[in-house]
């Protein structure tokens, strides 16, 4: 084994689940390794619907467009009947509307969408290593190391998370031991790409009366080939070729005017409804189909695990930025209630399925999900109406200050977090923080609500302000009078007041900027090294001006605590510590005021 290389988080699996985590990691400027044991990328249809919400999620990554111009729309199912071809609407769609800009479910074969997000992971800067399998790993209190079987033979990676996305099957999962109770459905079926004659690719084709004498056809937008699609027996052998699917198909129908020309891809499955006990062990954690295992009816397997590795991503980055471990935990605790709830819809959609109902409503769009019993969701007993913490970010067109459109999903695209403030005075923003957006909307605010949708979607009054994580879910929403509450929030999920983050190269390690050149004794001698030192000497003000700010709002939050709690211990540290800043300051001050007298002087 060739010796041990280093990284922050090894992804295990370039599904669609390892490949938004890698992207929204890389787009954090985390490091990572991102691994499949398949020699090359997946190249079958299976999980082709997109729903709404996963829609928005790719647009926050930046892949959207990229996305709907691989695919289509859900086209109309036509049933084959005794009496001839039925059309019917398969999937209920409603109109984009200025809070829900995605209604519609996409068609879009898994492998182009898998494509697409690896073509957004290459602007980013990586690529996945196929050919290394993950084929071990220990941990310990300090990170994870992997032995990964390559070409080149066996490595050994050491890293602080390792990340499971790697399938139903998931070696991760085995490795740990975590139990995947639930069911096997009693239905197999066969999922097959391919090239046909004699079919319109104008429907997704339905033939067949009973469970067992089905066989569907859908058009793979994107590409020339259908994707076929029935339930078989157990106990036959099946033949995969195109001659033995063209049989098949005509056995069941009893068409002989349709020819299956090629096959691209194809496999016969066993339908599961599997859970995993737990979502992490230690420094290792399960996303996507790792995690849970859904039928695939109602398209919402792929679209799950897009929206685990979502959630995981921002967290993970923020612990590995210094936030607190306990953030990782709201992952299994947001997630997996999620999961479960979907392999019930998707269970009783397989269930209306067998009886040839294919009619599907809003609950699988996705974009009624949320987190309200999450820690993460801070909720005031004060608010009972609008949108709540936990829910979904609506979108709504807004207006910049300076004068151009613009959509909040717009302002919301980043790895940030975003505070909008409604109808608020300006200066009763908090102070900036690295990582946090501020907008405020009102007559002196950057951004203007166009047609007043923002305050009809989330139901705001004046002085109310909307803290929105970086997954595009509410956080919090509070009256100005509140806004101390965001500001200790933030400081629990790793979002700190700029002296506390880390240094950058420009920066000392105190935060302040370097100081400006001198002589050997520290005194400027030149005009222009005047000039520098009073430049920097107003910049340590400023930073220093501004933590003061925050130790006082502090010292307020401290007092409130003391007068319910009656703790004293963190107060009386802080007001010491509080004390000497503003010595620090008051020094500063008399410091840059001796220099401008000098310079007078000179
Ligand atoms: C017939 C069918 C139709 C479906 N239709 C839909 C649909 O319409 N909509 C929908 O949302 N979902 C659908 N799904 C489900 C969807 O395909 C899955 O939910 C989705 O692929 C899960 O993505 P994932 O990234 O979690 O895992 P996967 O896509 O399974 O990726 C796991 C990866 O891990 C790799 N791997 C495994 N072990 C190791 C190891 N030891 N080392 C390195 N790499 C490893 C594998 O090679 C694989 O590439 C369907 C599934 C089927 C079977």
């Amino acid at each position: 084994m060739s010796h041990t290389t280093g990284t922050d988080v090894i992804i295990c699996g370039t599904g669609a689940a390892g490949l938004t985590l890698a992207i929204d990691l890389a787009r954090r400027n985390v490091a990572f390794l991102l691994i499949d044991k398949a020699p090359q990328p997946f190249v079958g249809s299976r999980g082709k619907g997109i729903q709404p919400r996963s829609q928005e999620v790719f647009e926050d990554l930046g892949v959207i467009d990229r996305i709907v111009a691989s695919g289509g729309e859900y086209p109309v199912q036509r049933i084959y009947t005794d009496d001839g071809p039925i059309d019917q609407v398969g999937v209920e769609m409603s109109e984009p509307t200025p809070e829900e800009p995605y209604q519609i479910p996409l068609l879009v074969p898994q492998f182009l969408t898998e494509r697409r997000l690896r073509e957004r992971l290459a602007e980013l800067g990586h690529a996945p290593h196929y050919g290394h399998e993950l084929v071990g790993f220990d941990q310990d209190a300090d990170g994870v190391t992997a032995r990964i079987a390559t070409p080149d033979g066996e490595q050994a990676v050491r890293a602080a998370y390792l990340i499971g996305a790697d399938g139903g099957s998931s070696f991760v999962r085995k490795t740990l031991g975590i139990g995947f109770p639930g069911k096997t459905l009693g239905v197999r079926a066969i999922v097959a790409d391919v090239y046909v004659d004699g079919v319109s690719s104008d429907a997704w084709h339905r033939w067949g009366e009973d469970t067992a004498g089905q066989v569907s056809m859908c058009p793979l937008y994107g590409t020339d080939m259908f994707q076929l699609q029935a339930p078989v027996p157990f106990d036959v052998d099946l033949d995969l070729s195109a001659e033995g699917l063209t049989t098949f198909f005509r056995e069941r129908t009893g068409r002989d005017d349709v020819v299956i020309r090629s096959v691209s891809w194809a496999s016969a499955f066993e339908m599961n409804a599997r859970l995993a006990d737990t979502y992490r062990r230690g420094r290792v954690f399960l996303t996507g189909d790792a995690a849970h295992c859904h039928p695939p009816t109602g398209g919402q397997g792929l679209n799950t695990s897009v929206q685990d590795a979502y959630n995981l991503g921002w967290k993970l980055a923020a612990v590995l930025d210094g936030a607190p471990e306990s953030l990782l935990e709201t992952y299994e605790q947001e997630r997996r209630p999620i999961a479960e709830a979907v392999l019930g819809l998707s269970e009783r959609l397989l269930e209306a399925a067998r009886n040839r109902d294919i009619h599907r409503g809003r609950e699988v769009s996705q974009l009624d999900l949320g987190y309200p019993d999450s820690p993460l969701s801070l909720h005031t007993p004060q608010r009972d109406k609008g949108v709540l913490a936990g829910d979904r970010a609506p979108d709504a067109p807004v207006t910049g200050a300076g004068g151009l459109p613009t959509r909040l999903f717009s302002l919301f695209q980043g790895p940030h977090w975003t505070l909008l403030g409604h109808d608020v005075d300006d200066a009763s923003a908090p102070a900036p923080r690295a990582g946090l957006h501020i907008h405020t909307i009102g007559s002196r605010g950057d951004i203007a609500d166009t047609g007043d949708r923002v305050r009809s979607a989330y139901g705001l009054s004046a002085e109310q302000w909307v803290l929105i994580r970086p997954d595009g879910y509410l956080a919090a929403v509070v009256d100005t009078a509140d806004l101390a509450g965001i500001e200790t929030y933030l400081d629990t999920v790793g979002v700190r007041p700029l002296a506390a983050t880390r240094p950058t190269t420009t920066e000392s390690s105190t935060g302040m900027p370097t100081e400006p050149p001198s002589d050997s004794t520290g005194t400027p001698r030149t005009r222009r090294e005047h000039r520098q030192a009073r430049t920097a000497a107003e910049q340590r003000l400023t930073t220093a001006q501004r933590e003061l700010h925050q130790l006082s709002r502090q010292v307020q939050r401290d007092l409130r605590s003391v007068r319910r709690h009656g703790e004293t211990t963190a107060i009386v540290a802080r007001s010491n510590f509080a004390e000497l800043a503003v010595r620090s300051i008051n020094r500063l001050t008399a410091n840059l005021r001796t220099d401008r007298t000098d310079r007078t002087n000179q």
